[in-house]
């Protein structure tokens, strides 16, 4: 593990992965990547064109319909795909250190993420093969019908900061699986671990133009989608950016997932644990500095225990120790950039403006300064107020009380998002009762903030669109196709149906 005290001296430059080639940009115009945690530029990367793209998506087309990607075996995917996971369960800990540098999240987070990763292309590299059709039982005389799960091709898949790596990976592994090409956007703040994973997947051996890297902003990402050659984004940010994606999108009809935003409500019982409860707050809004999709950030308590919870959160929260993210005993990093800080802090100007009560924190850490915002707890909240309506995408919590599970659940469910959810009883009953009315893609029962490769994970409502993890979601990387066979060999009447 590095220290930041030995972060390189000089800034490391990296090229665009284009048809297993490294490429600089033609225009020679780079993007750096900062060091949220010292504020400095550690990385530079190319700040590509569409022309990159387009190169991008040709070399990805061309190996999809023309390259020896195509006519491998299902089973030959699966044994690369073993070997990319061998791979980076090899490099868990230098990638975890490069991805901990680009978004500031703690080191033990990263690495406990790089460890799972593989996990994800086993699972995947044991479904290659398994990814079967039906035969049809036919209601036509002599027809012999079945399907093809085939590869839906090119696939253009989008990425944010928080957590660059795994949110591909929940793409690639079923992607790659299914026998698509790929050409990745990573977000401008943290291109670097993709940029890496690229030198990986050569190493295992997949072919050239199976996986490509275009660096660049948001237009790069904007050129992916409209290209005509790309057949599916794969996407995963803000809601506001998803919805501008499923527009351009719809012009060629690409298919789209979206993976967006959320509000999630984390609903505690007066029949709880409260440590176990109090816990689990913390762990889903100040886990990751707050900076996750499924972000607990709607506490919502019964009013019969709502000021002794309040209370050992608050006590908990003010132990959360900051500081640096790849020290052993650090808790809470780093805001990951400069305009995510900015709309922290104005969030928390909004919950006070609107009449929340600010519990603890409320502002930039006094001692870090930086990018480094307190933990922070607003009560008194209605979740009318625009702090409990809007994503903050923060380590911001609004503590919203209920009476009774009527209400716990109407309140949950008032919102346009539907990603996440937890529920916090010791009633056997309750628990699984309200996870059925909760309008959201999951629910923890006494817990907050697991995935799992094996499970469906995706959004209701404006949290997105289609599923990643599990078995499903290899179909969304594939095409139905129905073959008839006609099987008397006699010629049929032209002009009947
Ligand atoms: P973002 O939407 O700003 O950016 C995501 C990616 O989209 C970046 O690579 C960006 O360059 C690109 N992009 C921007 N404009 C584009 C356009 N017009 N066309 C195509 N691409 C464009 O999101 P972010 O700030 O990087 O990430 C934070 C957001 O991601 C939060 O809203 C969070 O909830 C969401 N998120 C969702 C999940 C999930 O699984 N549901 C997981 C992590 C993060």
């Amino acid at each position: 593990m590095l220290d930041q005290a030995e972060r390189p001296a000089s800034i490391e430059r990296y090229s665009m992965f284009i048809d297993g080639q490294e490429v600089q940009d033609a225009s020679g115009r780079t993007i750096e990547s900062l060091n949220p945690y010292s504020g400095k530029p550690w990385a530079l990367v190319p700040d590509g064109s569409e022309a990159d793209v387009d190169r991008a998506v040709r070399a990805a087309r061309h190996a999809f319909d023309k390259g020896p990607w195509g006519q491998m075996t299902a089973t030959q995917r699966g044994a690369l795909l073993r070997k990319l996971g061998d791979i980076i369960a090899r490099d868990a800990e230098e990638l975890a250190t490069i991805e901990s540098r680009d978004n500031g999240k703690l080191y033990r987070e990263m690495l406990g993420q790089w460890k799972y990763i593989p996990e994800w292309f086993y699972y995947y590299a044991g479904m290659a093969d398994k990814l079967q059709g039906d035969t049809i039982p036919s209601d036509r005389p002599n027809f012999f019908i079945y399907t093809r799960r085939e590869p839906i091709g090119v696939v253009g898949a989008i990425t944010p900061w928080n957590s660059p790596m795994l949110l591909l990976t929940f793409k690639l592994a079923p992607g790659l699986a299914a026998g698509c090409t790929f050409v990745v956007k990573p977000s401008e703040h943290t291109p670097v671990s993709t940029l890496e994973l690229a030198k990986r997947i050569q190493e295992a051996g997949f072919p050239a133009g199976v996986f490509n890297v275009v660096t660049g902003m948001g237009k790069i990402g904007a050129a992916l989608v409209s290209h005509p050659d790309v057949d599916k984004i794969a996407f995963t940010g803000a809601t506001e950016t998803g919805k501008v994606i499923a527009a351009a999108a719809a012009k060629n009809l690409t298919r789209v997932s979206l993976e967006l935003g959320g509000k999630s409500p984390n609903i505690v019982f007066d029949d709880a644990d409260l440590d176990v409860a109090a816990n689990g707050a913390i762990a889903g809004i100040f886990g990751a500095t707050g900076q996750t999709c499924m972000a607990g950030s709607r506490l919502l308590v019964q009013e019969s225990v709502h000021d002794r919870l309040l209370e050992r959160i608050v006590e908990r929260t003010k132990q959360i120790r900051l500081g640096d993210p790849m020290h052993e005993d650090t808790e809470m990093g780093p805001v990951s950039n400069e305009p995510q800080l900015r709309k922290v802090l104005e969030y928390i100007d909004v919950a006070r403006a609107d009449g929340a009560t600010c519990a603890y924190g409320g502002g930039l850490d006094p001692t870090l300064g930086g990018y480094f915002v307190q933990p922070t707890i607003f009560s008194n909240v209605t979740n009318d107020m625009r702090i409990a309506r809007e994503e903050v995408f923060g380590p911001i919590l609004s503590v919203i009380k209920f009476k009774d599970e009527d209400d716990a659940v109407e309140i949950a469910n008032d919102t346009r998002f539907g990603l996440a959810a937890a529920v916090w009883t010791q009633n056997v009953h309750r628990a699984h009762r309200v996870a059925h009315r909760l309008r959201a893609g999951t629910v923890w029962v006494n817990a907050y903030r697991v995935v799992s490769f094996a499970a469906p994970f995706g959004g209701f409502k404006e949290s997105g669109l289609g599923r990643e993890n599990g078995m499903d979601s290899i179909r969304e990387f594939t095409e139905t196709k129905s073959v008839y066979v006609e099987l008397s060999g006699a010629p049929r009447d032209p002009f009947k149906l």
